[in-house]
């Protein structure tokens, strides 16, 4: 029930668990982050408290990570267990993505996916967005589209076929730097700076960090590296004219 994007020159991993504890109060029972350290896409995960994931990060080295997401879950599909907790990754495990919301159609789609020879780890609707992202990926490559404008792509592409109320935070294996968010029908922000940018559910998240903020609207997809961000229909990818407000916030 909380997502948290980080993209910038501070270790992520500390900066996205203290961003998931200020959106605490929206309630919880498992939590994760996904990241890229040593050129692997890590996804940590965890029943129950922050605490809890706190203690598995603890004995991991994430110091290398400049980006990554963060998610507190409040289960809807799916037993409150760490293999249903968010961040999910698709088929080939080269993206990770976390989700509010709910996918009305994923039965459907996890039907289609699976008869494509996909196999499914969770019960969570979640998951069929992930591996969808992922197959809409390799169509992208396959179609000789420039690698780097073939996530925007895929996201789009998925997107459309996704039924219900989402907002997502998604990292990939081959943009380490890179956060991208979109949203329908749940609440999605983004933190704007100088040398890092932030996304969330909602502003406590990032509030130390920056007062400057760019509310997303239902259709949009964003694109956050640490030194720019950019806001797109997420249909026709036509980038968006938005300029940050100052909030002033006590
Ligand atoms: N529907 C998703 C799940 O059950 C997301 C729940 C949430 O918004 O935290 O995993």
């Amino acid at each position: 029930c909380g997502i948290i994007g980080y993209t910038g020159n501070r270790p992520a991993v500390p900066l996205i668990i203290e961003g998931l504890r200020r959106l605490e109060y929206r309630g919880y029972d498992s939590a994760g982050t996904a990241y890229v350290q040593d050129g692997e896409l890590r996804v940590v995960r965890a029943e129950g408290k922050l605490i809890e994931l706190d203690t598995k990060l603890a004995a991991l080295d994430t110091s290398q990570a400049r980006a990554g997401i963060g998610h507190t879950r409040w289960a809807t599909h799916g037993v409150p267990v760490e293999r249903n907790a968010h961040p999910h990754i698709d088929q080939d495990g080269v993206i990770a993505l976390v989700h509010n919301g709910i996918i009305e159609n994923y039965q459907e789609l996890k039907d289609e996916l699976a008869a494509a020879g996909h196999t499914f780890r969770t019960e969570t609707d979640t998951e069929v967005i992930a591996h969808l992202i992922g197959a809409m990926l390799n169509s992208c490559i396959v179609e000789g589209v420039p690698e780097e404008s073939c996530m925007l792509q895929a996201l789009s592409r998925a997107l459309q076929r996704a039924e219900g109320a989402y907002a997502l935070a998604v990292v990939n294996l081959a943009e380490p730097d890179v956060i991208y968010g979109a949203r329908h029908a749940s609440p999605l922000v983004m933190g704007v700076s100088d040398n890092e940018n932030f996304l969330a559910s909602d502003i406590p998240a990032f509030l130390p960090y920056t007062r400057d903020v760019v509310y997303l609207n239902d259709g949009e997809l964003v694109r956050l590296t640490r030194e720019s961000w950019a806001v797109y229909d997420s249909k026709s990818l036509t980038q968006l004219d938005r300029i940050p407000q100052r909030i002033d916030w006590d």
